[in-house]
């Protein structure tokens, strides 16, 4: 079963949000983006995880296969093989940063023997290919281990099936085997998730995506290389670099917004702060943006990588208003901030005064 939190899902942040990664990946539509919100049609989900490895929140997650635990576990093996037809779900489940995380510490090889004949190809197997290039592409520039993607296809007689390798797990689980028959069957009458209270405060607490959190450490863990490298942003989907432009008014939604703070600001809220490597590229920064002043930067220094850097995107003249004495952005004529312009506006309608 396809499991979403709606709290980590950016369509729940805003009806602005356009962020569409998991309808569009997925081979079969069972995932439908709505006005506010996503709806999971679980009768038509295969659980192949495509969508899994492409939100860039870590918002949906299959109830019998987790991708973190599964990292652990094959890093503590001698195995070098991730195969759908034998330890894992569709290899585009594994998503970018996975994939980048694996070949810093491992030598491995996909296995896409069975992806050309595969019913999911037409979605799934792009989606990997984009994935594999864009962690070799990294890799590459940051010194790690080079994925390779070979055609491993075993004769039938000789192939596992990965069903019966997952269920290894779950006859260990039948209790817990039969809540999921039940949730699953109170998903089919309610395809539409919405976002509790709980939910609603979850998303108040900003957090960083697991995928992320491991990134971190690995890329740590790896110590700095001799020299920097500048990749291009445009061959990168997991994170960004950017810049905001002279249109910013302060208005603060993106960085009151932002799920990860990559984005944040100042206790006077003076400038626009942004952290590149806390940036998952989930887009409602730019979609929220009225003016649309936030701009992708052509470039990503993978200095970002091994000594995040915390960069002003934005300064802004922070004065008190001298009728309400709020804080507001100044930018030239009366110390008035825009309330009080407008209540005096309207009193002045109100009363018939030029
Ligand atoms: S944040 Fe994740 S679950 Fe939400 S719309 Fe984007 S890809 Fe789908
Ligand atoms: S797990 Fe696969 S089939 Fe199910 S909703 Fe996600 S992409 Fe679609
Ligand atoms: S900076 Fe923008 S794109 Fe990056 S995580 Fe924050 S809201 Fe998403």
């Amino acid at each position: 079963m396809l499991k979403l939190n709606p709290s980590s899902c950016v369509r729940y942040y805003s009806k602005l949000s356009e962020c569409n990664k998991c309808e569009a990946i997925c081979p079969v539509e069972a995932v439908e983006t709505k006005e506010a919100g996503i709806a999971i049609y679980q009768d038509k989900c295969v659980e192949c995880g495509g969508c899994v490895g492409v939100c860039p929140t870590e918002a949906l997650e299959l109830s019998d296969f987790n991708v973190t635990n599964f990292f652990f576990e094959f890093l503590n093996q001698d195995e070098q093989v991730i195969s759908c037809k034998t330890n894992f779900v569709c290899l585009a489940a594994l998503g970018t940063e996975y994939m980048i995380a694996l070949g810093i510490v491992k030598d491995i090889v996909l296995d896409i023997g069975h992806c050309p004949t595969c019913e999911l190809k037409e979605k799934c197997f792009p989606a990997i290919e984009d994935m594999l290039n864009e962690a070799n592409y990294v890799l590459q520039t940051i010194g790690g281990k080079e994925i390779k993607a070979e055609s491993l296809v075993k004769t039938k007689e000789t192939e596992p099936n990965r069903r019966e390798f997952f269920n290894l797990f779950s006859l260990k689980k039948v209790a817990q085997a039969k809540s999921e028959f039940e949730s699953k069957l109170e998903a089919l009458d309610n395809p539409e998730i919405a976002l509790d209270a709980a939910g609603a405060k979850a998303i108040k607490e900003k957090s960083i995506p697991n995928k992320r959190k491991l990134l971190f450490t690995l890329l740590k863990k790896m110590g700095k290389p001799d020299e920097y490298k500048i990749l291009e942003n445009r061959y990168l989907s997991f994170t960004s670099d950017k810049t905001v432009d002279e249109t910013c008014d302060n208005c603060s939604i993106c960085y009151r917004i932002c799920p990860t703070e990559a984005l944040s600001t100042t206790r006077k809220m003076d400038a626009i702060l942004f952290d590149p490597l806390l940036c998952v590229r989930c887009h409602l920064c730019h979609d929220v943006c009225e003016k649309k002043s936030i701009q992708l930067a052509e470039t990503f220094d993978t200095k970002e990588f091994f000594e995040p850097s915390q960069k002003i995107l934005a300064k802004f003249n922070v004065v008190r208003c001298i009728d309400c004495g709020n804080f507001f952005t100044y930018t030239g004529g009366e110390q008035v901030c825009p309330r009080c312009k407008i209540e005096e506006e309207e009193a002045k309608t109100l009363w018939g005064i030029e």
